[in-house]
């Protein structure tokens, strides 16, 4: 049976930063990815998971920073999305060292279990980059599909000890 997006599907991101924003998520980083993002930072990795992640259950998260919404509301952004460097666009501060979660948005698997699925994820998140732009040809997508699958799957580290920094 093929897929409903066998003939690619259209994303280009217009850097409204929505996908690194709202309610209390999680951000997952493999071990590598935490590595690189403390080497970033020229931190001891001990360090870096005290000063910038949490830990849920046993896979580790970026932290969350709680925002001011339209509306009163509050809602959370990723520790790394940047809303002051370009003024109107929200933009990720370690873009070149951002986890294999954020590579691979929007194609993730459970985003494209179905037509109306990805129709409504694009319609929650907002994601305006969605269904517009740049074509993206089936195997790309499903290169980004099984990337994101395997990511992260088998975490080790384990919470910062003092020793450790
Ligand atoms: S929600 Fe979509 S358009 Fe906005 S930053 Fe994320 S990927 Fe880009
Ligand atoms: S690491 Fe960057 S791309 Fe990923 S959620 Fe945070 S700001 Fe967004």
């Amino acid at each position: 049976m093929s897929e409903w997006y066998a003939d690619g599907l259209r994303f280009e991101c217009t850097s409204c930063g929505n996908c690194c924003s709202g309610p209390p998520g999680a951000v997952w980083m493999s071990d590598d990815e935490s590595r690189a993002l403390a080497e970033r930072f020229g931190l001891p990795l001990a360090v870096f998971l005290e000063k910038y992640a949490r830990k849920l259950g046993t896979r580790w998260s970026l932290n969350e920073v709680s925002v001011g919404m339209s509306g009163g509301r509050r809602g959370f952004d990723c520790v790394f999305l940047d809303r002051t460097k370009v003024p109107g666009k929200a933009l990720c501060s370690v873009y070149e060292s951002r986890p294999t979660q954020c590579r691979t948005w929007p194609f993730w698997s459970e985003n494209l279990d179905s037509e109306q699925i990805w129709e409504n994820v694009k319609r929650v998140t907002p994601c305006p980059g969605m269904g517009a732009g740049q074509l993206h040809t089936f195997v790309e997508i499903c290169i980004k599909r099984d990337t994101d699958r395997h990511a992260g799957a088998t975490p080790t580290l384990h919470p910062p000890e003092p020793d450790e920094r």
